[in-house]
């Protein structure tokens, strides 16, 4: 599940009536903050927001239709940048994309 801000807020406001797009908003920033809810940026200008912090996932992109899967690459846990590279940046995470073709674009190549 990796859903943008509108995609949550679509999804829960036939629930709850009362909700606000700014209330979504804001509830993700705060669970980004709080660590509950991961940031992503698959390619697209859009932010799309992650449950799943807890295991260091990376993911896999559709380049035609954006479906994403998230994948546990080989090596990646030992992915390094070395200092020279680093400079004087503090280092906070890493994103790993896989850009592909899903099943369903394969079969329909006009879509
Ligand atoms: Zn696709
Ligand atoms: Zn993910």
């Amino acid at each position: 599940m990796h859903l943008t801000a509108e995609e949550v807020y679509d999804r829960a406001s036939p629930r709850l009536p009362e909700l606000s797009r700014a209330t979504v908003y804001n509830t993700l920033n705060e669970l980004v903050k709080l660590g509950e809810v991961a940031e992503v940026s698959l390619g697209s200008r859009t932010k799309r927001y992650d449950p799943q912090t807890a295991q260091g996932h990376q993911h896999l992109v559709c380049e035609r239709c954006g479906a994403t899967r998230d994948v546990h690459p080989a090596g990646a846990d030992r992915l390094t940048l070395p200092t020279a590279e680093r400079g004087r940046f503090k280092l906070n995470r890493v994103e790993i994309v896989f850009w592909g073709v899903c099943s369903n674009c394969v079969r329909s190549p006009d879509a």
